[in-house]
């Protein structure tokens, strides 16, 4: 990886820690999760997720506003009006929110209301995207491209790194291959490559790497044991009812289970799963019945 000037690894010990909010990053001792739906469908559907992950070893909430859907009939996101839920759903538990930025335009907004801003696996050679992350103060958080090498990869990090912004997270999120069982491959061993090579955090999103929901705790354990600083993993309150990627929802109950089982495994490779955001009140017009 002799290109990678930013990304690469100059001593053994050598790792960047993103500070995600004041108390979680990505790079360090504690396992990061982030949780929550494939799309941003409805206040009530954001509500209900953060009361019932906040506090359980979930330090984080996903959701996309902008979506990049495979066809253009398909719901796009809720746009603006979704971001300004993740939002409300942010101050109100005080857990921070990663959503999708697909464009150049959508940064402002995506910047304004988001923690972190993910750029999809469709978009991980969008160089003008990447370059103009480059002057944004927030943590960016990359997905693999569908069908891209390790080296395309970094390269791609190294894009939003060399234009000013040091705070890059790498996703492994699955590779196309031959076999459509699982909706892609999730590339462990790239896992433990891209920790060896570069000193960026390097989390997993088992989700859209199998695309089925009984699959995802499994790899989820192994992406852990592997070494990844986080995960990315999609959930909803009513899991077959989700707008998007529907088959690899968990539910919310089976999402805190999940985070329960990791405990063993995160201790074997010396990580903490952090219970912040116990105590939070729920906002009284969703409390759970
Ligand atoms: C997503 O996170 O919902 C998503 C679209 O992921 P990816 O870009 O990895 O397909
Ligand atoms: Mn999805």
């Amino acid at each position: 990886m002799n290109n990678a000037k930013l990304a690469a690894k100059s001593h053994p010990t050598h790792q960047s820690i993103v500070k995600l909010s004041a108390d979680i990053s990505f790079g360090g001792t504690e396992l990061v999760t982030i949780a929550g739906p494939c799309t941003v469908e409805s206040r009530e559907q954001m509500h209900t997720v953060a009361q019932n992950l906040s506090g359980k070893g979930i330090q984080a909430l996903r959701g996309g506003a902008y979506k990049p859907r495979t066809s253009p009939y398909s719901f796009q996101g809720m746009g603006e009006g979704g971001l300004e839920i993740l939002s409300e759903v942010r101050s109100h538990y005080n857990i921070p929110v990663v959503t999708e930025v697909m464009s150049i335009s959508q940064i402002d907004a995506v910047a304004k209301h988001a923690d972190m801003l993910q750029v999809g696996s469709r978009n991980m050679q969008n160089f003008d995207l990447l370059k103009a992350l480059g002057s944004v103060g927030k943590p960016v958080l990359l997905k693999r491209g569908l069908a891209a090498t390790i080296e395309e990869f970094v390269m791609a990090a190294e894009y939003v790194l060399s234009h000013g912004n040091p705070n890059v997270v790498l996703c492994e999120r699955g590779i196309r291959s031959f076999d459509n069982y699982t909706r892609n491959v999730l590339d462990i061993g790239a896992v433990a490559a891209l920790k060896q090579i570069t000193h960026l955090p390097v989390i997993v999103d088992p989700s859209h790497a199998v695309g089925k929901r009984e699959l995802v705790a499994p790899v989820t354990r192994a992406a852990v044991a592997c070494g990844a600083d986080g995960l990315i993993i999609e959930c909803h309150p009513e899991p077959e009812k989700s707008v998007s990627d529907a088959r690899q929802a968990l539910s919310l109950t089976e999402m805190v289970n999940l985070v329960e089982s990791l405990k063993p495994v995160a201790a074997s490779v010396g990580r903490n799963i952090s219970t912040i955001g116990v105590g939070v009140e729920p906002t009284p017009m969703y409390c759970a019945a």
